[in-house]
């Protein structure tokens, strides 16, 4: 099968800054990473690629090498790593996506929490604690304001009585017997190409090299409890719906002192009962009786954080809008604000008293009452 263009794959220019590369990696990367797309061979097949063209462009040399000769200059192995599985990967750009050693500033940082992802070895033993996912209703006036909100969760928390180790004390261990206290276990397999030895960590002691010989009384050696905790949480102003905020190491306690994970907060926000979101623009439906379209007026009308006072013009059209800046939704990455939108209707009324009835007839073929013919 014929190589695709790096380029193509990560579906960027040729001039493309190490930036847009990354940003363009990243975005393939989240799409189709095997945590979101479990069992799929496609997803995989994609990973992969797109890990191998971000291996050749992110580097100068190997990019250069790669705009002069193509496929045909590189070297598999050598310029690119020819990935194997997934778990290739993670651990080959573990900078990226964290997990061995912490590896602060992971561009995965926004999801796919470093300390949490649970790939990589635990120098410090235990195991890490899983991520959470909580949903966040949100009213669009919360959204406009931003909002400090209490969320209650059921979790692991660390046990305090044994500080999450699980032992009942200090001498509460002894050496692991599977790995003698290394915490690794060296596996040696042979295959055409030689001898391979693999370390591996040690899967009795998760790697920290001792075993819990008298558990705690609390948590009975697990280091974590199960149990309702209360979460606080700063919305900013101008989220949107269905986007999500990491509380980095608020998730799972880990087992035995491992990493806790993260709690990812999606938000949600509930459908107003007077205001459409555009964007960051609210629209408002504003009824007008007739003689207020025809004469002008002032009106008073809701907004997202109180009510305000707009002009209308004499001989205001029905189906116009007015923009009331800046009162709509805060721009979440930048300065200034939505606006707000005030569409104009006329209010046709649906009963008429008899006297309203006379005055209406008496105007029906008034000249200027009459719609205007073409
Ligand atoms: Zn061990
Ligand atoms: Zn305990």
């Amino acid at each position: 099968m014929a190589k695709r263009d790096y380029y193509e794959i990560l579906g960027i220019e040729k001039n493309a800054s190490v930036d847009e590369i990354k940003k363009a990696y990243r975005k393939l990367a989240m799409q189709y990473h095997p945590d979101r797309n479990p069992n799929d061979k496609t997803a995989e097949e994609k990973f992969k690629e797109a890990a191998e063209a971000y291996e050749v462009l992110s580097n100068d040399e190997k990019r250069q090498k790669y705009d002069r000769f193509g496929h045909a200059g590189m070297r598999g192995g050598q310029d690119y790593h020819g990935f194997r599985d997934v778990n290739d990967i993670f651990s080959h750009f573990s900078d990226i996506f964290g997990g061995f050693g912490g590896g602060g500033g992971s561009i995965f940082d926004d999801f796919f929490g470093s300390s949490s992802s649970g790939r990589g070895r635990q120098r410090s033993g235990g195991v890490p604690g899983s991520d959470l996912k909580v949903t966040l209703k949100l009213t669009l006036e919360e959204i406009a304001t931003g909002s400090p909100k209490k969320i209650k969760i059921k979790k692991y928390n660390s046990c305090e009585t044994c500080k999450g180790t699980g032992a009942r004390s200090d001498s509460g261990f002894k050496t692991c017997s599977v790995c003698n206290g290394a915490g690794e276990v060296r596996q040696v397999s042979r295959s055409i190409f030689g001898q391979f030895v693999n370390i591996a960590p040690c899967n009795n002691c998760n790697g920290s090299g001792k075993v819990i010989s008298e558990p705690c009384k609390t948590c009975f050696g697990d280091g974590r409890i199960h149990g309702e905790s209360t979460i606080s949480i700063n919305v900013p102003p101008g989220v949107t719906d269905n986007s999500y905020m990491t509380l980095r190491g608020e998730g799972n306690a880990g087992k035995n002192g491992g990493p806790a994970g993260d709690i990812i907060v999606i938000f949600r926000e509930e459908e107003h009962s007077y205001f459409k979101r555009d964007g960051d623009n609210v629209i408002y439906e504003l009824f007008l009786s007739f003689p207020e379209a025809v004469f002008g007026s002032e009106v008073e009308v809701p907004t997202l954080t109180g009510r305000a006072k707009i002009k209308i013009e004499p001989g205001t059209q029905a189906g116009k809008y007015l923009k009331m800046r800046e009162k709509g939704i805060p721009h979440l990455n930048s300065h200034g604000a939505g606006d707000q939108l005030v569409k104009i209707n006329i209010h046709v009324p649906k009963k008429v008293t008899s006297r309203e009835k006379e005055i209406l007839k008496e105007l029906q073929d008034s000249p200027n009452i009459k719609v205007p013919e073409e």
